[in-house]
C-alpha cells in the first residue's frame, strides 16, 4: 500500500525500507542505498520515499515492490567506512 509523506514522497508499506547515504557523484548530490542482491549500490535522487529497484539482477526481490528510502547519514557515516 502506497501512502503520501509529503506533496510529492509516498512511502510503500510493503516494500522494504533501506537506508540512504548522502554524497556527491559527478557534481550531484545523490543517494546511494546498498543492495545486497546485486551486492552494489544504486544511486537515486536525493529524498526519503518510495523508489523503484535500480537492480540489474533480474531475481532480485526489489523488483516486485521497490523499496523506500530513509536518509541514514553522509556517505562516510555509512557502516564499514573509513
Ligand atoms: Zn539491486
Amino acid at each position: 500500500m502506497k501512502v503520501p509523506v509529503d506533496e510529492v514522497a509516498v512511502i510503500d508499506l510493503d516494500a522494504p525500507v533501506l537506508p540512504a547515504y548522502e554524497t556527491k557523484y559527478r557534481g550531484v548530490v545523490r543517494w546511494f542505498v546498498w543492495c545486497r542482491h546485486c551486492r552494489e549500490w544504486h544511486d537515486h535522487g536525493p529524498a526519503e520515499g518510495h523508489r523503484d529497484a535500480h537492480c540489474r539482477d533480474e531475481s532480485s526481490p526489489y523488483w516486485r515492490k521497490g523499496y523506500n528510502l530513509a536518509y541514514a547519514g553522509k556517505w562516510w557515516d555509512r557502516p564499514g567506512a573509513g
